[in-house]
């Protein structure tokens, strides 16, 4: 595997209502990163402000069921009744091109991703309390209660998943949380496997590639 010349995965998972998009937007904002996001495909219907092609990629069911079946996804997951996914070519041609992708999934797809490319960096936002999350959920207006009961209930069990994650990023503040990401990332450079065989060719020795 080249690890050394592809670009680093960085897949943000979290239960619904944790702000894992503000936190994200917030991480693109930071100066020094050139992150790419990877545009999920849903069959759920845009909320108000959001564009096709920047949000998501908005289709029928017809069409997302026609991607998997021709293995255009890199993992997918149905989540409170409708179909979410990575479609897989966007993120393999910027990886190959050495570019940092950001996936913000749900932890079913994120497992996916976790046994197709072990060498990503999963990360896992958690609310400093249960509460702020449930309040969060609540207040969002968008959708009705029958379904925002739905996203508590599928938090509650996302929760207990969060141990399978290399981190967990609290976000008590965006700011803060996106710093904390940024750490991690600037660590992840620097670990072995991704920097021996650029300081092997450095100082003239040769690494095998795996
Ligand atoms: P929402 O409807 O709030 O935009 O998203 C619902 C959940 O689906 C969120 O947890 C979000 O992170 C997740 N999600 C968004 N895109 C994808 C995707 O491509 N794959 C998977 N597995 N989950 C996704």
């Amino acid at each position: 595997m080249k690890l050394n010349h592809r670009g680093l995965l960085i897949v943000l998972s979290g239960p619904s209502g944790v702000g894992k998009g503000t936190v994200r937007k917030a991480l693109f904002n930071k100066k020094g990163h050139k992150f790419n996001y990877s545009v999920s495909m849903t069959t759920r219907r845009p909320r108000p402000g959001e564009v096709d092609g920047v949000d998501y990629f908005f289709v029928s069911r017809e069409q997302f069921l026609k991607n998997i079946e021709e293995d255009k996804m890199l993992e997918w997951a149905e989540f409170v009744g409708n179909y979410y996914g990575t479609p897989k070519e966007a993120v393999d041609k910027l990886l190959d091109e050495g570019k940092e992708v950001v996936l913000e999934i749900e932890v079913e797809g994120a497992l996916q991703v976790r046994a197709k490319m072990p060498e990503a960096v999963f990360i896992f936002i958690v609310p400093p309390e249960r509460e702020v999350l449930y309040a969060r959920l609540r207040s969002r207006g968008t959708e009705p209660k029958e379904l925002i009961d739905q996203r508590i209930a599928k938090a509650d069990r996302e929760f207990l998943l969060a141990h399978k994650y290399d981190y967990i990023v609290v976000n008590d503040d965006v700011d803060k949380a996106a710093e904390r990401i940024i750490a991690i990332i600037k660590a992840e450079h620097s670990k072995t496997e991704r920097s021996i065989y650029k300081y092997m060719k450095i100082i003239g020795g040769e690494k095998d590639e795996e």
